[in-house]
């Protein structure tokens, strides 16, 4: 008998779609609402650190990522101009037996959870939302957008930093904007570029990029964050090419690839950290919905898919659904988050105010040791 026989997930996206493949390969009644209308990624892509491998390993899509990413165990440091400055092993933070980073484009990690959600009998309905949530002590009322109604042992809000069920449990909080704005391209990968190099400098605070796949990358440059709604679609290409020609060596050939406004994402850096507990009797907040940080460190969506284990691993443990079970969750994730949360937004201020003697490698040393160890 576990704490839960029948879980309603809002939000398909990494989180949820994590925690309920979990939860139904294990026997539970899981259905997920999902507000958009199919699988739906941004067309860009993500970095995912070791700790985040190790997930998603135990959620048996392991070989389908190695198969579509590009494992790196490096990092590169350049100067703006393009000079290697050093080359540093990175490291293995989800153990010997994974690699240190693998980027991937987002539509194809996507694609891969969807596909382990159905496999693993989880009921998933598409342009759904909760319309009201009545927790009646022993189970929570759900009304849903479609007029629909059922009861559930336990509601999940995963439905992302602007979290809807955040406002519907009474938690009043609005993401933190950090005062920059990252413009990422989705392009095609040259061949020498094989791990993510990293500038702080130039006309940028930070310039990257990311193999994602045997002829694709992502290349981002990070700057003051400008009004969001003053970019014109079309003129994406042409405001991310000015930023990138400050750039030289790979820059020189990721410049010239800039060229297309769909493939093209401007956004802010925001942050968010809900005080535990991130529950309110039987709805509980688990990833963006919870936390988020920068991803100056890219741990944003490892520190998702953590929630996603450890809430699944003590609803399976527990026969009883009771605040026990979600002060043991806090336990082991509060502090974690809030420390990776915190590293993010430090790293940040240091780009951001230009602090040149900034203990860098202290930081990153202190996160790698942490996120190394299983949560
Ligand atoms: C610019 C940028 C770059 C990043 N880069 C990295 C990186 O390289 N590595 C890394 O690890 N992390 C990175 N992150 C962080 C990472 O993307 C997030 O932490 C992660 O995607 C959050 O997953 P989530 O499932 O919690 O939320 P989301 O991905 O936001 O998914 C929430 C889902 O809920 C749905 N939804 C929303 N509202 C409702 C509703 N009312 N009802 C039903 N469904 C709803 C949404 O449509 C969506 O499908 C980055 C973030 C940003 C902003």
């Amino acid at each position: 008998m576990t704490a839960v026989g029948k879980v309603l997930i809002v939000g398909a996206g990494t989180t949820g779609s994590a925690l309920a493949i979990l939860l139904a390969r294990a026997g539970v009644a899981v259905q997920i609402v999902e507000i958009k209308s199919g699988i739906t990624a941004l067309g860009s892509g993500i970095t995912l650190q070791g700790n985040a491998l190790r997930v998603l390993r135990d959620l048996g899509v392991w070989d389908e990522v190695r198969a579509a990413g590009f494992a790196f165990d490096s990092l590169g440091l350049r100067a703006p101009d393009g000079t290697l400055l050093a080359e540093i092993p990175d490291a293995r933070t989800g153990g010997p037996d994974l690699p240190a980073t693998v980027g991937m484009n987002r539509p194809e990690l996507a694609a891969i959870l969807a596909k382990a959600v159905q496999e693993a009998g989880a009921r998933i309905e598409y342009g759904v939302t909760v319309d009201t949530l009545t927790d009646t002590g022993d189970g929570v009322r759900v009304i849903f957008s479609d007029g629909g109604s059922d009861t559930f042992d336990l509601v999940v809000g995963a439905d992302g930093i602007r979290s809807a069920v955040r406002e519907m449990i009474g938690i009043r909080l609005d993401p933190k904007p950090t005062g920059m704005g990252i413009w990422r391209v989705h392009t095609r990968r040259p061949e020498s570029i094989e791990r993510t190099d990293l500038i702080y400098g130039g006309p940028c605070y930070i310039a990257g990029y990311c193999p994602t796949g045997p002829d694709t990358m992502y290349a981002y440059l990070v700057e003051k964050a400008r009004p969001r709604e003053s970019i014109a679609e079309a003129d994406k290409p042409a405001l991310m090419r000015a930023l990138a020609e400050g750039y030289g060596g790979p820059w020189s050939e990721i410049a010239g690839g800039i060229t297309d406004p769909d493939r093209i994402n401007y956004t802010w850096f925001e942050s968010l950290l809900v005080d535990r507990p991130w529950n309110r009797g039987r709805v509980v907040l688990i990833g963006d919905a919870a936390h988020a940080c920068p991803p100056t460190l890219a741990q944003g969506a490892a520190q998702c898919l953590e929630d996603a284990a450890v809430l699944a691993e003590l609803l399976l443990a527990a026969d009883r659904l009771d605040q026990a079970v979600f002060d043991a969750f806090m336990d082991r994730r509060y502090d974690r988050v809030r420390t990776v949360v915190e590293a993010s937004l430090q790293l940040a201020e240091w780009r951001l105010n230009q602090v040149e003697d900034a203990d860098l490698p202290g930081l990153m040393g202190r996160i790698t040791a942490l996120v190394s160890q299983r949560p």
